[in-house]
C-alpha cells in the first residue's frame, strides 16, 4: 500500500513530503504547528526510496508564505511542497535554499555587526563548500546544519 495513504487526504491545505526524520521536529516547531487549530497530520519513518525513511506533514486549511519557505528550506532544503485544493494537487513545488539568506539565520560571530545592530542578517551559500554559509557582513562560515534562526 502507498504510504502515504496511510496519512489522510486533506481537502485544502499544504502538504509537504521528504522531510529528513531528524529534522521533522524542528519543522514542526518552526512552522508553529503546535499552535494551529487546524488539522494537522503527521507521518514519521515512512518507507522512501530515495531516502530510506522520511517524514510528511499535511496541514489542512494552511498555506505558507515564501518567508516561512525560506526559513523552512534552511533547515530542511530539497523537501516538496504540495498545496491542495479539493483534494487534488493544484501547485507541487521542491523548496530550495535561497542566496543569500536574508534575515533568517543568526550570525555565530557575537562581535557581527548583525548580533548588535537592528539589522537583518544576511549569508551567502557557498559554491566551494557544501552546507556551508556564510556572513556577508563579517565574513564567519557556520554550517548551515547547525545555525540557529533568527
Ligand atoms: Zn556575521
Amino acid at each position: 500500500m502507498n504510504q502515504e495513504l496511510m496519512v489522510a487526504a486533506i481537502e485544502n491545505g499544504t502538504v509537504i513530503d521528504h522531510i529528513p526524520c531528524n529534522k521533522l521536529f524542528e519543522v514542526i516547531s518552526l512552522l508553529g504547528l503546535q499552535a494551529m487549530t487546524s488539522t494537522v497530520m503527521i507521518g514519521y519513518n515512512l518507507a522512501s526510496g530515495k531516502m530510506g525513511s522520511k517524514s510528511l506533514i499535511k496541514i489542512s486549511d494552511r498555506f505558507f508564505s515564501d518567508e516561512e519557505l525560506n526559513r523552512l528550506a534552511v533547515v530542511a532544503p530539497n523537501v516538496n511542497l504540495s498545496i491542495i485544493r479539493n483534494f487534488e494537487v493544484v501547485e507541487k513545488r521542491q523548496v530550495e535554499m535561497p542566496s543569500p539568506i536574508v534575515g533568517v539565520v543568526k550570525c555565530a560571530n557575537p562581535k557581527c555587526i548583525t548580533n548588535n545592530e537592528p539589522m537583518r542578517t544576511r549569508f551567502d551559500v557557498s559554491e566551494k563548500k557544501e552546507g556551508v554559509i556564510r556572513c556577508h557582513y563579517c565574513g564567519r562560515e557556520q554550517l548551515v546544519d547547525t545555525v540557529k534562526l533568527v
